[in-house]
This record gives C-alpha cells, sequence and structure tokens, in this order.
C-alpha cells in the first residue's frame, strides 16, 4: 500500500491548483456534463472536433485534486488526438486505475496510478474520461455558449 502522501504526489497538487485548458471553449460542437455522487465531484467537458480529430477541448466544474487533475490532464493528453486514439487512452487510463492493466504507454497520465490502492477514489479519476466518451457520443451536436 501507498499512502496519501505519494498518491497526492505534486504533480497532482499542481494541475489542481492550475488546471490546463479550463473554461468554456467557444466553437465548441461536443459537450458532456458528468457527477460522481460518491464525491461530489462535476466536470463539463467541452470539444471541437472536425474530422474525427479533437482540435480543442476544454474543462469547467468542480471536484476534489484528483477529479480535477484528472480532468486537466485528460485536456492536455488528448488534444490533437483522433477519436479513436483518444478512446484508447481512456481504455488504457482506465486499466490502470482500476488495476487490471498495466502501465509503460500512459506518460504523464501514470501520475495517476496511484488510485488503484484507493477504490473510493477511482470513480474521482475516471469521471473526466466518461464524460469525453459521452461527449464524442454526442455526434455534431451544435453546442451554443450562451
Ligand atoms: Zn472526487
Amino acid at each position: 500500500m501507498i499512502d496519501l502522501r505519494e498518491l497526492y504526489q505534486e504533480t497532482i497538487f499542481d494541475h489542481y491548483r492550475k488546471p490546463r485548458n479550463y473554461g468554456r471553449l467557444d466553437g465548441a460542437n461536443r459537450r458532456a456534463e458528468g457527477y460522481n455522487p460518491l464525491c461530489g465531484d462535476k466536470v463539463v467537458l467541452y470539444l471541437r472536433v472536425e474530422n474525427g480529430v479533437i482540435l480543442d477541448v476544454r474543462f469547467e466544474g468542480s471536484g476534489c485534486a484528483i477529479a480535477t487533475a484528472s480532468a486537466s490532464l485528460l485536456t492536455e493528453n488528448i488534444k490533437g488526438r483522433s477519436e479513436e486514439e483518444a478512446l484508447q487512452l481512456m481504455d488504457g487510463f482506465i486499466g490502470m486505475v482500476t488495476g487490471v492493466a498495466t502501465t509503460g504507454e500512459l506518460g504523464k497520465l501514470e501520475v495517476l496510478a496511484g488510485v488503484r490502492e484507493f477504490p473510493q477514489r477511482v470513480k474521482c479519476a475516471t469521471l473526466a474520461w466518461h464524460t469525453m466518451k459521452a461527449a464524442l457520443k454526442n455526434a455534431d451536436e451544435p453546442v451554443t455558449t450562451e
């Protein structure tokens, strides 16, 4: 078992204090909301997808350090990827935090690997990814920003 000091390592706190790509996305054509009632985490994810490529992504919401850092890391890691690549990354990430897969291909996302030791935190870490999948399914539905 690792302890909480290791789980809440500096990279996670950095993304919690200064979330990357935070705020509404003008020109988004996909949007989804996610909620984790176990912890009270909320996330709204905005995507701009063209020709199967995620050109831009931003998020809003409020959540614990794990949920916020995970959403922030997600935005950094899916921008510029194809929808298929993003969904593969999601499978890898969920495999990592649920402990069914070994790490090695996830780059910076591996800072959240310690979550697997805290089952009550897994839903915090996966919330943004499930929300991303919902947003990708929300094919071409226009989103108004007002
Ligand atoms: Zn949480």
